[in-house]
């Protein structure tokens, strides 16, 4: 094992500076409803910068041209911006930029002391594998409802909202309810959430079956020893497959040849037929 790792770095640094981008924006936006200002950044609350808020507001643009409320056109354009890297490294959003994905990781440190070996692995895979679709139906839920009430149907249960807003009386209890869970799950499974229950996660794994860039395993140079398996935060079984779509995979980086995989150059992120 590696002791410093440049591709560990940079995504965790990635990751740091978008939860303190977001955390700065909420601060600043609560600051400005008091009359401080803070210079450069940006006063948008964070229903304007949550690409989500373009999938659920799609339905009304299509049918009467107007935004849910609380949406605006940024979310649109920070919707496509996302696609486009989902189509070319697939949910990459989620693995290195999702400020609640990355807190749900830190969470997940403090479980893997105290579980060790056993952290993620708690749940049997024949109720696991069934649970994964869950997004899909809170997806489909929360795209009904607010085509169907013209409001953001999803933000009293939000955890991504009151992670941002806890502090204050913007936050609905529903949101706060979901984050403990969430915080207290994630000292047994790793981005439990992230797994279970994102609708916009649910969105982005679609991108994993179409992208130009997958985790590509070599056979001919795998020695089946497992260690990507394991090293998987999304329990993705990948010693077994030459490449990997799985809706789930977050394009984390963790299980290849440049952090755990032992072979160089045999589990890569990389183009079909690309070296
Ligand atoms: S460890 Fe590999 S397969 Fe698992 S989520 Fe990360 S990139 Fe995807
Ligand atoms: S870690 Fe690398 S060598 Fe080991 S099973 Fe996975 S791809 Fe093969």
């Amino acid at each position: 094992m590696k002791m410093f790792n440049k591709k560990k770095f940079t995504r965790t640094a990635v990751q740091i500076f978008f939860l303190s981008l977001v955390l700065l924006i909420s601060i600043s936006h609560q600051l400005v409803e008091k009359g401080i200002i803070i210079p450069i950044i940006s006063s948008a609350s964070l229903h304007s910068i949550c690409p989500f808020g373009g999938v659920v507001s799609i339905y009304s643009l299509v049918t009467d041209g107007n935004f849910v409320q609380k949406i605006h056109e940024a979310t649109v354009i920070l919707l496509g911006i996302v696609i486009i890297l989902g189509i070319l490294f697939g949910s990459v959003f989620c693995g290195w930029i999702c400020p609640l994905g990355t807190v749900q990781e830190f969470v997940g440190k403090l479980g893997k002391k105290i579980f060790k070996n056993r952290y993620n692995k708690f749940i049997p895979y024949k109720y696991d594998k069934p649970l994964r679709n869950l997004r899909y139906i809170v997806l489909g839920w929360v795209v009904f409802m607010t085509a169907y009430t013209g409001k953001l149907a999803f933000s009293d249960i939000d955890p991504y909202y009151a992670l941002f807003n806890f502090w204050t009386s913007e936050v609905a209890i529903g949101g706060i309810i979901v984050l403990s869970i969430t915080f207290l799950a994630s000292l047994f499974v790793e981005r439990p959430w992230c797994k279970y229950a994102c609708p916009f996660g649910a969105v982005m794994g679609l991108t994993n079956f179409i992208s130009i860039f997958k985790i590509r395993r070599k056979s001919s140079t795998c020695v089946d020893c497992k260690k990507c398996d394991n090293s998987c935060p999304m329990n993705i079984e990948i010693s077994d497959k030459k490449q990997v779509t799985n809706h789930q995979c977050i394009s984390c980086l963790k299980c290849t040849s440049e952090i755990s995989c032992p072979i160089d150059d045999t589990l890569m992120m990389k183009t079909k037929g690309g070296k």
